[in-house]
């Protein structure tokens, strides 16, 4: 029986249970603490640049946490990547505001610099505001065009807020992502290339926006010899034992980065005589991608053993989940949705024990924000229909990246 091969299992360095054993030991088991301060004090070696870093329950908190710093309130617009997961825009939706989408370019998949000036143009011209934030994101490690967005946001006076949780160790130009725009995410969930279990953390621009950030992820309390509320706050702040982990986590960091690199390397190797396949790689000596999951595009003319009967049956459960919890009883389609190859390539690997996946569906095609307002070049929604990942963490051998091209190989007829 083939062992199943994952798209990136979390992998412990071993160093992790010391640091955990030593918060029970010395009592520190609380959202505050040695592990806590180790951690941060650990990625703000990793990320460089002078910055400050808070660690926070999750990517997404850091994500919430971020538009609070950049001010965004009920009634504000946000300009989000619609090429991403959900938890890039959704807190935008926690406060009340609206996000506004839009669509990537095609060489690095994400925000596209000379739409994101239209959109802020338009924005301004229907509203009379501008919008309040941007953000852009690293989509699978792979860095943005950061120079130019920069370079319009600085034009608008808009903060830049990096969603960079898929990218940790990714670089443009040899800098850090995470580290160009006024906040950076970061992301430690148990798929993400180091993980605590669960966990975040935002990369802030000094001391000053850390400890703002500090303040509101931990309820916002204000200085009184009792509990004094002046301002709405959250229960963000890591914990203790996470961040014990997470400093197991950064002593092999450098290691993963680069298995993940290596891995996308075969793939390319292996991958180089396929006819109708293309592996996403740096467009560019410029960009640094940490290759957090290796992506390919099918070409719609490829024909694969079963797309004749791509989506004839429900799937159990969501994608991505252990801890997915989901509603039953949709339709086998969506008016959205990846074309017939691809599904049917999925089906084909997972029938050989590997965990393959559809790009993420880009939120201006979510019936969730069907109504936000949009800038679409097609770009994301032509991705979507045509690439997957494949598995790319550090439990990922050499052996098995030649087991799934042999598989890829073997269904496409
Ligand atoms: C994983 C992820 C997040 C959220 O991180 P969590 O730690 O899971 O809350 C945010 N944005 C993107 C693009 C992600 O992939």
């Amino acid at each position: 029986m083939q062992k199943r091969i994952y798209l990136c299992l979390a992998h412990m360095s071993g160093e992790e249970q010391k640091f955990i054993q030593e918060a029970f030991d010395t009592n520190w088991v609380v959202p505050l603490g040695p592990n806590v301060n180790g951690f941060e004090a650990d990625l703000e070696a990793f990320v460089g640049e002078g910055k400050s870093v808070v660690a926070l329950s999750a990517g997404t908190a850091a994500v919430h946490l971020a538009l609070i710093g950049c001010g965004v309130q009920a009634g504000d617009e946000v300009i989000c990547q619609s090429f991403t997961f959900c938890a890039s825009a959704n807190p935008i939706k926690y406060l009340g505001a609206t996000p506004v989408f839009v669509d990537s370019e095609p060489e690095t998949w994400n925000m596209s610099p000379e739409l994101l000036a239209e959109a802020i143009e338009d924005r301004i011209a229907k509203t009379g505001r501008k919008p309040k934030a941007i953000v852009p994101v690293y989509l699978y490690g792979m860095p943005a065009k950061i120079d130019e967005i920069m370079a319009v946001a600085e034009k608008y006076d808009i903060p830049v807020v990096e969603d960079a949780a898929e990218g940790f160790g990714s670089r443009f130009d040899g800098r850090v992502c995470g580290t160009f725009g006024c906040y950076g995410v970061l992301s430690f969930n148990g798929n993400k290339m180091i993980t605590t279990s669960g966990g975040g953390a935002l990369v802030c621009p000094d001391e000053e926006h850390k400890r703002d950030i500090m303040f509101y992820a931990t309820q916002a309390r204000e200085a009184y010899p009792y509990y004094q509320h002046e301002h709405i706050g959250y229960n963000y702040r890591m914990s203790n034992i996470c961040a014990g982990i997470g400093r197991g986590q950064m002593t092999v960091a450098d290691e993963h980065i680069a298995h993940h690199k290596h891995v996308c390397a075969l793939y390319k190797e292996l991958l180089s005589d396929v006819e109708g396949i293309t592996l996403h790689e740096n467009p560019s000596p410029r960009f640094d991608s940490n290759y957090w999951l290796c992506t390919i595009l099918l070409d719609e003319q490829l024909h694969v053993r079963g797309e004749e009967h791509a989506y004839c049956q429900a799937v159990q459960g969501a994608v991505g989940g252990a801890a997915g919890v989901t509603h039953g009883g949709g339709a086998l389609h969506t008016e959205c949705e990846p074309n017939p190859n691809v599904e049917a390539m999925r089906v084909a690997l997972d029938e050989a024990g590997i965990e393959a996946r559809s790009l993420w569906k880009p939120m201006h095609r979510q019936p969730i924000y069907a109504d936000a307002p949009a800038y679409v070049n097609g770009v994301s929604e032509a991705l979507f229909a045509r690439g997957m990942c494949l598995p790319s963490g550090p439990c990922v051998t050499d052996d098995d990246v030649r087991y799934i091209v042999e598989q890829i190989k073997c269904n496409i007829i």
